[in-house]
């Protein structure tokens, strides 16, 4: 008899992957990017990255939060069907091809 491993968890939905079931890992990034800056920064329609870096990099309120904004990093693993989920979601619809 071999000892069970721990338990793993999708990270999405939390649910805990049977041992023998398929899963899928994952290391997610969002960081921040853009290409064209607001010449005028008071502007309150929304605020370019080299100010929240700069807020940032001042004193921030909540550096924690502000730096997710910047850089967001996440890894682990999902189940099948919330991989289903994640696939569909980063894929962009294209036009007049049916399924496959
Ligand atoms: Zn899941």
């Amino acid at each position: 008899m071999t000892p069970r491993p721990a338990p793993r968890r999708c990270a999405t939905c939390g649910r805990e992957l049977e041992a023998r079931e398929v899963y899928y890992r994952f290391h997610l990034v969002l960081q921040g990017e853009q290409d064209l800056v607001d010449p005028a920064p008071d502007d309150d329609e929304g605020e370019s990255l080299e100010a929240l870096v700069e807020r940032l990099a001042r004193a921030p309120e909540d550096p924690r939060e502000l730096e997710e904004q910047v850089h967001w990093e996440r890894s682990g693993v999902v189940c099948g069907a919330c991989r289903a989920v994640v696939v569909r979601t980063l894929t962009p619809p294209v036009e007049g091809a049916g399924p496959h």
